[in-house]
């Protein structure tokens, strides 16, 4: 892809922006761009910078991609709403042609590293909670504020403010980004001097940090759902990702979302709105709880993965009334009219709340309390979702499990890890 229309190829050290920006490290990649940590010598911070392939439906992309980051950063002005912030945009000129240059604040791991990093076993109920208020907070912003539809949530594209193993990347860790000397740069200059002890001074005291943790963290661990290491990680994070997001009134394309993320009113073809994007959300908090994807379906012999995933949605949620399953574009490709699949005849119902207990083991009154969340999210009737802002409300995200039990000992206050995941006090209700 490092040819003519396609990805600008970087060195680290090169600069961007008439010297503005000198890249430091290669942070990411999709199938449009190559995403850069970069300093930026005008404010002295990292930056991200997204450099997207240079063929004219990629620059097309970007000018859509960029407008709707700019409505986004000038409805914010405190950036406070869990969205990602455009600071600048550019255009770069290399061996494969023009390529146009967004320069986002830097964030930290997706959450699908997250995911990956306790080895799929799921996040504590709290810590979900508390992704789910960042995502839902965002959310609330871009369809009520805004009108715009992501259209394309899922783990990949919710990103941490920090960077979960420190010790991989000095640049950010625990709460709040340490700076090391960045690269490129001349070296000189008194100012130099005094930013470079600074910056020392803040790698140390993060490597003292991560030390301190490690050793609290010692004789821990090993249990089937034991959080390993997300001691003490702020666990706040943003939407990013606006390439595919539209409009409500404004929409492109009919097919949106990734497959295990979309909604049936996508795959049925009967016009989508804010609420395709709440349907994503609860796929990905059952996914940082579980540690597992909701639906994954898989085509077979005589069935398409949109049947298997329809039978998929039935089989945990009940049936889709007829008038749902029978109301979109390509509702005759999928069901008869009796609102039955005509392909997948015999289906094995089941709820939500029994696959928590069963497969994951979740107590019943956890199971119980994140099905009454999640259930009403995933109605077949898009208009029956909650949307972001009545989601906010709800009381599941007010519960606070007893984790852990603060106990005095004779050695003095003590933090004890009783394992009381079935102990719960309920707040809000
Ligand atoms: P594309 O539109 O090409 O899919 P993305 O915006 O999804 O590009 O970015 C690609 C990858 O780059 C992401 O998955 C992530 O790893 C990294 N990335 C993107 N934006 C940022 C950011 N603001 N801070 C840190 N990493 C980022
Ligand atoms: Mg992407």
């Amino acid at each position: 892809s490092y040819r003519k229309g396609g990805y600008h190829a970087v060195r680290i050290g090169d600069s961007f922006s008439g010297g503005r920006y000198i890249a430091q490290r290669k942070l990411g990649w999709g199938e449009f761009s190559t995403v850069w940590l970069a300093y930026d010598t005008r404010s002295s911070e990292y930056v991200a910078l997204k450099i997207q392939k240079s063929a004219p439906q990629f620059a097309q992309a970007a000018v859509h991609e960029i407008e709707v980051l700019s409505a986004i950063a000038d409805g914010d002005p405190s950036n406070s709403k869990y969205v990602v912030r455009l600071i600048d945009h550019f255009k770069h000129t290399g061996p494969n042609g023009q390529h146009s240059c967004m320069v986002l604040e830097f964030l930290g791991d997706s959450l699908l590293r997250l995911v990956k990093h306790i080895r799929y076993k799921g996040l504590e109920l709290d810590k979900v909670r508390e992704i789910c208020k960042c995502i839902l907070t965002g959310l609330d912003y871009l369809h009520r504020g805004l009108g715009i539809i992501h259209t394309d949530l899922k783990l990949e594209n919710v990103l941490l403010l920090t960077t979960i193993n420190a010790t991989k990347d000095p640049i950010r860790s625990g709460t709040s980004p340490i700076l090391e000397r960045p690269e490129g740069i001349p070296n000189g200059g008194a100012t130099m001097n005094i930013i470079e002890k600074k910056l020392k001074q803040r790698a140390r005291r993060a490597a003292a940090r991560i030390s301190g943790r490690r050793a609290s963290m010692g004789g821990v661990g090993g249990g089937a759902k034991t959080n390993r290491s997300l001691n003490g990680i702020d666990l706040r994070c943003k939407v990013v990702d606006f390439g595919n997001a539209c409009w409500a009134d404004k929409q492109f394309a009919q097919e949106i979302q990734t497959r295990q993320y979309r909604s049936p009113e996508v795959i049925l073809q009967s016009g989508y709105s804010f609420s395709a994007d709440m349907w994503s959300f609860a796929c990905i908090a059952f996914e940082l709880a579980t540690g597992e994807m909701m639906f994954t379906p898989k085509g077979g012999q005589g069935f398409s993965e949109d049947e298997d995933h329809l039978a998929m949605m039935m089989e945990l949620l009940g049936k889709i009334p007829r008038k749902i399953a029978n109301g979109g574009a390509r509702s005759k490709d999928y069901f008869d009219r009796y609102g039955d699949l005509k392909r997948i005849r015999r289906l094995k119902y089941g709820s939500l709340e029994k696959l928590l207990i069963d497969k994951y083991c979740f107590s019943e009154i956890d199971a119980l309390e994140f099905a009454k969340f999640l259930c009403p999210l995933l109605d077949f009737e898009p208009e029956n979702r909650p949307n972001a802002q009545q989601c906010l409300q709800h009381p599941w995200l007010s519960i606070k499990s007893l984790n852990q039990a603060e106990v005095k000992s004779e050695s003095g206050m003590e933090k004890v890890n009783v394992g009381m995941r079935n102990l719960q006090m309920k707040a809000g209700k």
